[in-house]
């Protein structure tokens, strides 16, 4: 039995179709296959264009980005896949919130779908703090497929942490210096 760790919290049934497809050697295949499409935002300006491309799209409203960036840290450290926030200083004799967005690096090689759903999932933030159903609505709103991305996103984190099945071989004779 594999540990689900990304997808905790949904229901049995449907860990246990996860797991059959893990035994198969299919999850990887399976949820790249409803999500071909990878996108080309590679560099951080890239990336915040992408967002702000979002944000003027779906948020107008919302306060302006200081800075988007792809962070290596977040996944292995901090156990994130994103994250929002904002640092505060007084300007002018105002006060001014710096607000900042951060992704976790490994959605440079993640599908198409899957960085458009982080980034709606940050970009919510900027209006609803909490996880909560007006936040979720929110994500909704922006991408309506919010919810089965969101799993397969999980999904696709639990396929690539899977130790790599190798095919069977009856020797070793083949594996040196063969590219
Ligand atoms: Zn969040």
């Amino acid at each position: 039995m594999t540990t689900l760790r990304y997808l905790q919290g949904y229901p049995e049934p449907l860990l246990a179709q996860v797991q059959s497809l893990i035994d198969e050697g299919r999850l990887l295949q399976t949820v790249t296959a409803r999500h071909p499409e990878m996108h080309a935002v590679r560099s951080e300006r890239a990336l915040y264009d992408y967002v702000c491309e979002m944000k003027a799209r779906h948020l107008r409203s919302a306060p302006p980005l200081a800075k988007v960036a792809f962070d290596p840290k977040l996944h292995v450290l901090k156990n994130a896949l994103g994250t929002h926030s904002a640092v505060s200083r007084v300007q002018g004799g105002q006060l001014k919130a710096k607000r900042e967005i951060r992704i976790a690096t490994l959605f440079k090689e993640a599908p198409a779908d899957f960085l458009r759903m982080i980034v709606v999932h940050e970009l919510a933030h900027l209006k609803e703090r909490e996880h909560d159903k007006a936040f979720y609505a929110l994500c909704e709103h922006m991408e309506p497929q919010y919810h089965q991305l969101e799993f397969d996103l999980r999904l696709w984190l639990t396929a690539r942490e899977l130790p790599a099945t190798l095919p069977a071989s009856p020797d070793n004779e083949d594996s040196n210096g063969c590219v």
